[in-house]
């Protein structure tokens, strides 16, 4: 029950409509048993600063930060962790005691989270990271803390490939080869949103070609769960990893950075699935 003594929470997007972010934070704070609720608001693009001036004004807890606003966010906080800050772009705002907004990026770390929970170690990894966007950037960032063994980065726009490989001076290089890098990698992530639902979601944002048992794919895209990558993946004898994971660790440690303790990855991946198959019979009737 929403009482005067509720603290709130929220996510900032456009469009936040379809947004998972509302189902997988109430179960992680069921989970944790405190008095936070969490709510979705759409704001217009470029007003990101009005919202983190809402968020001071009205004692919100904590934001979660999406498209578009992830990097106005970074420019606009009182503060940015290391990775917020090298990335320049925030997913995450908490509160200091002081009231100081601080900027967190825990996308890439939450793949790694997700990763670690699936029995997958990055240390020593040869990674290939397709897509250079926000999300490909946090996690290059991320697997480079993470001590991963080299990182091949794949883009459509080379020149933001240079720029997001440059996050990891000298463990990241642009793949001169698509096919090379993707064939001597252990772990290949797609990071771009080829698959998505809503777009071509038969394309591939590889050849299928280059993959091959002993290798892990990881798909960011979780809507579908089953993307065309993942299925091709499964072909080629390599293991398929969903993206679904990684939003569930990402907005877990959001709540850690809010309220001082991670909630239950499993319950709040156990309400995202009920919600994703609720929404898929739904389209389907
Ligand atoms: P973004 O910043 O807009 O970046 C999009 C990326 O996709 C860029 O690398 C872009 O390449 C590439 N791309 C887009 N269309 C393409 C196409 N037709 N062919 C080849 N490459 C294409 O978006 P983002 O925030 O990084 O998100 C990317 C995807 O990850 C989205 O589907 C998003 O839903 C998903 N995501 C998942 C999680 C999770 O927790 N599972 C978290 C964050 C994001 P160019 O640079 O060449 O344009």
């Amino acid at each position: 029950m929403i009482t005067a003594a509720t603290t709130l929470a929220a996510v900032i997007g456009h469009p936040v409509r379809h947004s998972l972010s509302p189902v997988l934070h109430h179960a992680g704070f069921a989970s944790l048993d405190v008095d936070w609720a969490y709510v979705a608001f759409d704001v217009a693009p470029g007003d990101a600063d009005q919202a983190l001036q809402a968020m001071a004004c009205l004692s919100i807890g904590g934001l979660s930060v999406t498209m578009p606003h992830k990097t106005q966010v970074a420019d606009c906080v009182g503060r940015l962790d290391p990775a917020a800050a090298a990335l320049r772009s925030a997913n995450t705002v908490s509160r200091d005691p002081d009231g100081t907004l601080v900027g967190h990026s825990t996308d890439g770390d939450g793949l790694v989270g997700a990763l670690a929970t699936e029995g997958i170690s990055v240390a020593g990894a040869a990674c290939c990271v397709i897509g250079a966007g926000g999300a490909g950037r946090s996690i290059i960032d991320a697997l480079a803390r993470h001590g991963a063994g080299g990182i091949a980065v794949i883009n459509r726009d080379r020149q933001r490939a240079v720029q997001a490989a440059s996050l990891a001076p000298g463990l990241a290089t642009v793949a001169e080869s698509s096919s090379e890098a993707i064939g001597n990698a252990t772990l290949v992530i797609n990071a771009t949103s080829v698959g998505m639902a809503g777009t071509d979601v038969d394309r591939l944002p590889l050849d299928p070609a280059d993959l091959h048992r002993g290798q892990t794919v990881v798909d960011i895209v979780y809507q579908p769960r089953q993307t065309a990558l993942l299925r091709a993946a499964k072909v080629a004898g390599a293991r398929p990893i969903d993206g679904l994971g990684m939003l569930v660790h990402q907005a877990a440690l959001q709540q850690q950075l809010w309220i001082g303790v991670l909630p239950d990855v499993v319950a709040m991946r156990a309400a995202a699935e009920v919600e994703l198959a609720r929404r898929a019979n739904n389209t389907a009737g």
